[in-house]
């Protein structure tokens, strides 16, 4: 999608510290770190969110939970723990309108409801 950022990373119009790369699915450093560790993955096509994506391409979402797995297991992240999450719409907080998934770790999160 042209006017999508994450778009842009895929299609390298615009730089992104990245930290994972795949035929399908790219991982990059969160700009605006929520924890010590903060990436995101994406499936490379578009999609605007998690229900988009499992009606459209639902083989994408093995391939990025098999790039996030591959990759906290790398970086050790899967020893301490981490969070994978994704936002849809107002009311999740979503401000990106291409399907990301939040992994967050490196330092103990808060539960939830608590
Ligand atoms: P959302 O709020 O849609 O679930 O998550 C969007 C995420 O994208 C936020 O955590 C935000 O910090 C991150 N983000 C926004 N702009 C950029 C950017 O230009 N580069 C990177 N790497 N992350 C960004
Ligand atoms: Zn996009």
């Amino acid at each position: 999608m042209s006017d999508c950022l994450f778009c842009k990373f895929v299609s390298e119009e615009l730089e992104t510290e990245k930290v994972y790369e795949d035929e399908h699915v790219l991982g990059f450093k969160d700009i605006y770190p929520q924890a010590k560790e903060h990436y995101l993955f994406i499936a490379k096509e578009h999609t605007k969110n998690i229900n988009e994506l499992v009606t459209q391409n639902p083989e994408d979402i093995a391939r990025v939970y098999s790039a996030i797995s591959q990759f906290t297991r790398e970086k050790g992240l899967d020893q301490s723990g981490f969070r994978v999450v994704t936002n849809l719409g107002k009311y999740g907080g979503q401000t990106i309108f291409h399907t990301h998934f939040h992994v967050l770790g490196g330092e103990q999160l808060s539960s939830f409801g608590s």
